[in-house]
């Protein structure tokens, strides 16, 4: 760590004049703060109205104004400009458009007809297929099989995430020899629906790279039906699981904005709609899912909606065999992967994402990865836009992550029960009780 500090390049913040809180977005720089390292510092940090980028063990990467920056200062930490600018970056051609990666998608799918069926979950704002994949031995047929659900690019910035679900259907296509069936990718196929959503924000990734420079727009193209232009919804915060409140954003302009209402992000109502489709007579086929992002090198679990008060204590509508679930894969995934494994809360409150609706109203075992890098591993630079030439270990890197989530949704209690054959002598259905209450 002493190494890339060494290479900052500190501002002389005290000099620089206040601002109005209400800066446009041409105010806004990228920072890097050193110093918190608890939940209730990087609240301090969220309160200036900063906005935090990505999370390390030795400070936090943020978005804001020059203001916002003094104010943390004044705080105690120690804030570095970074030197990307919202609009640096020629775009890398190593990272797949939207149209090269449905190309790239349906060539593999011709290619293993036997185990691979696409499908769409539905369209963007703009109108775009949100394509998906099925990935499984008699993929048109609907088995009694546990499901897997894997979901990229909800952030439009984040290509690695986008990429992360492509290198799953090489995996699983590659690695299937029907004539080896205890092989494990062969196994996990036959034995599992693997589902992959590729991008789930097609609109906000074309129109980050349109102008052949990236612009690090972060969400979906929706218009807000208040104000003039495209400010678009964060689809991370727009969940229909505790919408709202603190934790995500009412402010239109701000990155994290949660929109309208629950769901009113077309892609979000997709995807939700998608998975309550699983649920048949009253089971939730998915047991596991993860939504790849970046950055940060770190899996998260739910509940990220609880704040500093409840953070770490059980919550009201989660299971404590659950809890012990969550921490155990999520631990041991960050290990198979070298990242950092925590509840999402112990960053900070978040709500409306993903994970929490997943597990909130499904009680699916639904992770977030922040993929590569870790905020102290790339030195100085921003980790939105790793270099092509890092796509192939990085995605790589997280395969055995994957393939262990896989091997363990035949039964996660399994993990943490007292009697490990509890999920194969019982249906999962009467198991998990709250499961039958809503049917
Ligand atoms: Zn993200």
């Amino acid at each position: 760590m002493m190494i890339w500090l060494l290479l900052l390049s500190s501002v002389p913040l005290s000099l620089m004049p206040s601002l109005p809180v209400q800066a446009s977005a041409a105010d806004l720089a990228r920072y890097r703060v050193l110093g918190p390292a608890t939940r209730v510092e990087r609240e301090q940090v969220v309160a200036t109205g900063a906005e935090i980028e990505a999370f390390g063990a030795t400070g936090l990467d943020v978005l804001a104004t020059p203001a916002q920056a003094i104010a943390i200062e004044r705080l105690g930490f120690q804030v570095h400009k970074r030197p990307s600018s919202l609009a640096s970056g020629e775009v890398d051609p190593a990272y797949h458009t939207y149209a090269e990666m449905v190309t790239a998608v349906e060539q593999i799918a011709v290619a293993y007809p036997n185990i691979v069926q696409l499908f769409s979950i539905g369209r963007s704002y703009e109108g775009r297929n949100l394509l998906a994949a099925r990935i499984s031995d008699n993929p048109t047929i609907d088995e009694a099989e546990p499901e897997a659900l894997f979901v990229g690019m909800y952030h439009a910035r984040e290509p690695l995430s986008g990429e992360m679900i492509l290198d799953l259907l090489r995996m699983l296509t590659a690695g299937y020899d029907p004539n080896q069936p205890e092989a494990a990718i062969t196994r996990l196929v036959n034995e599992r629906e693997i589902i992959l959503v590729f991008m789930l924000n097609p609109d906000g990734r074309e129109y980050d790279i349109e102008t052949g420079f990236y612009r690090y727009w972060r969400k979906n193209r929706q218009p807000d039906p208040m104000l003039e232009g495209i400010n678009g919804t964060d689809p991370n915060r727009n969940h229909s699981y505790r919408w709202g409140g603190l934790g995500a954003s009412s402010n239109p302009f701000s990155e994290t904005y949660r929109g309208i209402a629950p769901r009113s992000a077309p892609e979000v109502a997709a995807i939700e709609d998608f998975v309550i489709s699983r649920v048949i007579s009253g089971t939730q086929q998915i047991r596991v899912a993860i939504s790849f992002h970046t950055y940060g090198a770190l899996v998260l679990w739910p509940y990220g909606h609880q704040g500093v008060a409840e953070c770490g204590l059980p919550a009201a509508d989660m299971f404590n065999i659950d809890r012990a679930v969550f921490r155990q894969l999520g631990r041991e995934m960050a290990r198979l992967i070298n990242y950092t494994p925590l509840q999402s809360c112990e960053l900070y409150q978040t709500n409306g994402d993903f994970s929490d609706w997943a597990y909130g109203t499904q009680r699916i075992f639904a992770f977030t990865f922040e993929m590569y890098p870790a905020i102290d591993q790339v030195g100085f630079g921003d980790g939105f836009y790793p270099p092509g030439s890092v796509i192939e270990r990085e995605t790589q890197r997280v395969r055995p992550a994957v393939l262990y989530l896989l091997e363990q949704a035949e039964c996660p209690y399994a993990l943490v029960a007292a009697t490990p054959t509890r999920c194969a002598a019982v249906n999962w259905k009467i198991w998990i009780p709250h499961l039958r209450h809503e049917q």
